[in-house]
């Protein structure tokens, strides 16, 4: 196969300074905050997009003082940041990071907590501002909310915003208790909900690439489009996450909120308007049009699997049931792939297909467009031979996109070779999801946040598939780890004389030609 490469560069941000306010941070001791969260609040620092004005009040039961907190933020940074620690500028960024120790199930500790917020908005001369960022468990996310409500933390004189992590529920049911629960304190407007798939360049980049360009549009339908394939592949196991996954699953892990995320975002109608309102009725209107399944529906669409012994990266592995802190009769799913349709105008008759696993031979994050077929009997392509045109869209972990033509072999009379013109980007020191979630949510801006009916319809998609995962009614098919998941996902494809496209970088230029693509 022939590349022509044309690689994109970094642009300048045309993104605005956040506000003044002050961030409380709960679970400020735990991975999330030291992984994802300090790194991207320094990253918007040193890119200047921090206020001249904030605080950071790191709320966890550890008992630290805002000296130890502050040496933990600067630790977390030089491991996991994409910019570290400047000699001159990290004193300046750090001495406005606080911690108070705090046990959530408390109530008087939140009367403390408001004293301690207080104080710092004083010393530091800042508005009453607040952004809430509840890192941690779901289980604390109600009491959190009404404790902020009951201490008066949540009273302010500017904004308050208040963000959660995902899951938002384990289903339908448990998600409008939470909501009712957020809902007393907060309203609608308030509550960002994260998803940080959404934050991700190429996520982000999908309504860009539809709707900036008159070549896609057009044919960005049922008549153009054969199939959509998304794939979001791990090659780590369960690691230390059994007693969140064993209760979880990739079905609620990834299913209910990345991948149909990324479902609406390549499937929703141009909205009215770019703004954040518009933008999220299109996607719900996706969301309606899905087709829900009932239990027997599906066992015909839906494939579960789990990972047994394997080889990854040239070395053993165990099987998901050997790992720790996971039952060995478990029978939580490691994997999930599934036809889905949207029975709509534009997208009547087009299957996506998901796929989505632990302990995979790859990860990658992908989407790819399946164009249809030209008609057999036209000119080059009187025996079939030639390969669909596809579009690819890689999220992660090279971002890009890549469109597959066919053109002439050069030197040749008339043979069509398969051609790939591929963009990537560049930019190696790119923003990360959470520092574009985070600086969104400081400027009030909650396109890429999920909104409560959003959050309802997955569930409502979700649910019945639980039901059929709890009650066995689907197999669950064993795939070794290191492999793309169970046979039976395979033939879910295969059926519909269709095939998994091989994510990028592990496609055989043959296999692509001959249209067999694994
Ligand atoms: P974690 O490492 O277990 O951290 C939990 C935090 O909660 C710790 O700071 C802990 O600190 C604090 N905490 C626990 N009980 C508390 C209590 N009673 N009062 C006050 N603080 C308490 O969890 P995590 O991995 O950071 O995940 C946090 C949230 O993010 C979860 O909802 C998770 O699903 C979500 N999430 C995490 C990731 C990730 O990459 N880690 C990715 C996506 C989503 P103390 O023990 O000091 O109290």
């Amino acid at each position: 196969m022939t590349t022509a490469t044309v690689t994109v560069g970094a642009v300048p941000g045309t993104h605005q300074v956040a506000p003044p306010h002050t961030f409380i941070l709960f679970g400020a001791t735990g991975d999330l905050a030291h992984r994802k969260l300090f790194p991207a609040l320094y990253s918007l620092y040193m890119d200047k997009l921090m206020p001249e004005q904030f605080a950071v009040v790191g709320v966890a039961r550890t008992d630290f003082d805002d000296a130890h907190f502050r040496d933990e933020v600067r630790s977390a940074i030089e491991k996991f940041g994409r910019i570290k620690p400047d000699k001159t500028t990290f004193a300046k960024f750090v001495e406005r990071f606080f911690y108070k120790s705090v046990d959530v199930n408390n109530p008087e500790d939140f009367r403390k907590l408001k004293e301690r917020v207080e104080q710092v908005e004083k010393q530091l001369d800042l508005p009453k501002q607040r952004l809430f960022y509840l890192a941690m468990a779901p289980n604390f996310f109600g009491t959190v909310a009404l404790s902020l409500k009951s201490s008066g933390l949540s009273e302010v004189d500017g904004w308050r915003r208040l963000i959660i992590e995902k899951p938002f529920g384990r289903d339908l049911e448990s998600a409008r208790v939470l909501n009712n629960e957020l809902r007393q304190v907060f309203e609608e407007e308030e509550i960002y909900r994260i998803d940080h798939y959404l934050g991700k360049e190429m996520v982000q980049n999908i309504e860009v690439i539809r709707f900036a360009n008159s070549i896609f549009e057009p044919l960005w339908n049922n008549r153009s489009i054969a199939n959509v394939q998304i794939t979001s592949s791990e090659v780590v196991g369960v690691e230390d996450r059994a007693s969140y996954y064993e209760k979880s699953g990739a079905l609620r892990d990834m299913v209910q909120n990345h991948m149909l995320q990324m479902v609406m975002m390549v499937a929703m109608e141009p909205p009215s308007r770019l703004n954040m309102e518009a933008i999220r009725d299109e996607k719900v209107k996706v969301l309606r049009s899905l087709r829900r399944y009932t239990l027997d529906e599906v066992m015909g669409n839906v494939v579960r699997g789990q990972y047994t012994a394997g080889t990854i990266n040239g070395k053993p592995v165990k099987g998901y049931r050997e790992e720790p802190n996971v039952a060995p009769n478990s029978s939580t799913e490691t994997f999930v792939a599934a036809r889905l349709y949207i029975d709509n105008f534009r997208w009547a008759g087009v299957p996506f297909y998901i796929r989505t696993g632990k302990h995979m031979a790859a990860k990658a994050t992908e989407i790819v467009i399946q164009f249809r077929d030209l008609p057999k009997d036209m000119y080059f392509n009187q025996n079939g031979q030639l390969g669909p045109n596809l579009l690819r869209i890689r999220v992660n972990p090279q971002e890009g996109m890549s469109l597959l033509l066919n053109a002439k072999q050069p030197g040749t009379d008339e043979t069509v070779v398969p051609v790939s013109m591929e963009f990537s980007q560049s930019v190696t020191n790119s923003p990360e999801a959470y520092e574009r979630l985070l600086l969104d949510a400081m400027q009030g801006d909650s396109t890429f946040f999920t909104r409560w009916d959003e959050v309802s319809l997955a569930w409502k998609f979700v649910d019945p598939i639980a039901e059929a995962f709890h009650t066995h009614a689907v197999p669950l098919h064993q795939y070794a780890a290191g492999s793309w998941g169970p046979k039976a996902a395979e033939q879910l494809l295969h059926a519909d004389g269709n095939a998994w496209w091989p994510v990028h970088g592990q496609q055989p230029a043959a296999a692509v030609k001959a249209g067999n693509p694994m």
